[in-house]
């Protein structure tokens, strides 16, 4: 019975894990360094690189690269660097296999591959007036991300070992000192699984659009996956308007993260997405009604 709870602890706590990861890649990465859609303090900024560092494993700005890339080509291919890195569509077309399968379930070894080419190795997506320059700590520390998953994993075994036996109130004997160090590295496991099925599922199931649409490729809006992936769901909304700190009206986790680091003095939001869309939808009704 204890060998089954202790189970269910390793996996509750690799899901608080991968949803740590999931707020700082929706908060940090993607609308905050990658679109600048709300401009973090040092602080945040400085906590940031940390959290992905511990809890995603991958470089910032390998990240934020290889995702303005996807914006720059979304769905689309013309060579062998100028292309969508992770388009469902293309896959398909390319490789004759299924794109949404391959990009459901094998998001990390799509993202390494890219992280090879030039183009993410050089500058080719960086934008000066918005990006950080990288620094010591960058060069030093965040550029071993693998390093991070191991300090994460030993995180985890070390508070498992120390607070695993209080909870289930078994006896620390040197046998459960060791189930409970290997249910810490499980943990991980869970965690890195749930990431990457976050990442899996916005690229794959947020790109099925049956119609092309000029700005979004193939993107939709799945308001429903929004629970789940804090916010991201609305991607078709993303792509069109990728300023805009809130992604979605219902279930948006990560901007209500924004919203209290805005409230906090932390971030600065950049743009108003209702005004904005007011704005537009005027726009189209003033042409509406020039039109004979
Ligand atoms: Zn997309
Ligand atoms: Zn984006």
């Amino acid at each position: 019975m204890s060998l089954l709870a202790l189970i269910g602890l390793a996996v509750l706590a690799g899901l608080l894990g991968a949803g740590v990861a999931g707020v700082t890649l929706t908060v940090f990465l993607h609308r905050g360094i990658t679109h600048g859609s709300h401009r973090m303090k040092p602080s945040v900024y400085a906590a940031g690189r940390w959290f992905t560092y511990l809890t995603i494993y991958m470089r910032h700005w390998e990240w934020r690269r290889v995702h303005r890339k996807h914006h720059l080509y979304t769905d689309t291919w013309i060579d062998e660097i100028r292309h969508d890195p992770h388009s469902p569509i293309v896959i398909s077309e390319r490789e004759g296999i299924n794109g949404y399968r391959r990009v459901s379930w094998h998001m990390a070894a799509i993202f390494h591959a890219e992280a090879k080419l030039p183009d993410i190795r050089d500058s080719t997506y960086d934008i000066p007036q918005l990006d950080r320059p990288l620094d010591a700590l960058d060069r030093r520390i965040f550029d071993h991300p693998v390093r991070g998953a191991v300090v994460a994993g030993l995180a985890y075994a070390a508070l498992f070992a120390g607070v695993a036996p209080l909870v289930l109130g078994v006896a620390r004997t040197p046998s459960w000192e060791l189930a409970c160090a290997v249910a810490g590295i499980a943990a991980l496991g869970v965690h890195i699984w749930v990431l990457l099925r976050f990442g899996g599922v916005i690229n794959s199931d947020c790109h099925r659009g049956k119609v092309w649409v000029d700005g979004a490729g193939y993107a939709i809006n799945v308001k429903l996956l929004s629970f789940l992936i804090f916010g991201e769901g609305e991607h078709q909304t993303h792509h069109l308007y990728p300023q805009f700190a809130r992604i979605s009206t219902r279930w948006d986790l990560g901007w209500r993260v924004i919203a209290v680091l805005r409230w906090l003095g932390l971030t600065e939001v950049v743009v108003d997405r209702e005004t904005v869309l007011a704005a537009r939808r005027q726009l189209s009704q003033s042409r509406a009604g020039q039109t004979p």
